[in-house]
């Protein structure tokens, strides 16, 4: 393998764009970490609900933030998980997929408690190397000074029916036209808070998966990770 590889690969973009999908396929494939930060968010705001501290109480949310320990671990069980959720030794995998969380999680990440705890803890991890990590602002402010940005992009009603694929084929009774709604909302939030809004770096690379399967969209940025350990990136559109 190229020793002069990215050794920080980031991958942003909204709900659905197929960034978890692309950045666990292509870790493997470097034999990088894989780290979805959107599943801390999701852990929290689970957790939130489940102690039932009221959503908009910012200050008890912020220190619940700062002391949950979130565990993400080896997938213990052959169910179509990357990995395992864990809070207070309770596997939470899926819970965190729950339409309550999906309803929730944008209001929780917008407090600037939750940020900086999540924030620290995911920078830590980050800047050991050989990762491949996911978000909203993994380019801007987590991990401003990786060598490959992606920002992976799709339009809304393509990346509603995506979700409405997903969740139809894991048995969930859904309805488009709510999906479709729900996720312009979390755009909406995610892309207008104040800190750390989802928006591509300056120097990110804007890769478009409208229309293109996995494997396509994987050749594209494969192709970015080769050009980036040579420095050949000049080429591509650059997101201002
Ligand atoms: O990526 P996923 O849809 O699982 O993220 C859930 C939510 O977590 C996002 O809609 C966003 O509100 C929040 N998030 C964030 N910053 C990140 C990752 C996720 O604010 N780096």
């Amino acid at each position: 393998m190229n020793v002069n590889l990215p050794k920080i690969i980031t991958i942003d973009g909204p709900a659905a764009s197929g960034k978890s999908t692309l950045a666990r396929k292509l870790a493997d494939y470097l034999g990088y970490l894989f780290f979805d930060t959107g599943v801390m968010y999701r852990a929290l705001t689970w957790l939130v609900l489940q102690k039932r501290i009221n959503l908009e109480d910012k200050t008890s949310i912020s220190k619940l933030a700062e002391t949950v320990l979130i565990e993400i671990t080896p997938p213990s069980v052959p169910d179509g998980r990357a990995y395992d959720v864990w809070v207070n030794n309770q596997d939470i995998t899926w819970a965190i997929r729950q339409p309550e969380v999906d309803q929730n999680v944008s209001l929780v990440s917008t407090y600037e408690g939750v940020r900086k705890a999540l924030t620290e803890q995911q920078r830590r991890i980050g800047l050991r190397g050989n990762v491949v990590m996911v978000g909203r602002d993994i380019g801007t402010v987590v991990l401003p000074e990786a060598p490959l940005k992606i920002y992976l992009d799709a339009s809304l009603e393509e990346r509603a029916r995506r979700r409405y694929q997903e969740l139809l084929q894991r048995g969930q009774k859904v309805d488009y036209e709510q999906i479709l709604n729900m996720m312009r909302e979390r755009d909406r939030l995610d892309s207008t808070r104040t800190i750390a809004p989802l928006k591509p770096a300056r120097d990110a690379i804007l890769v478009q998966s409208d229309g293109k399967d996995i494997q396509a969209v994987f050749q594209i940025v494969l192709d970015l990770v080769k050009k980036a350990s040579t420095r050949k990136l000049e080429n591509y559109v650059i997101q201002k």
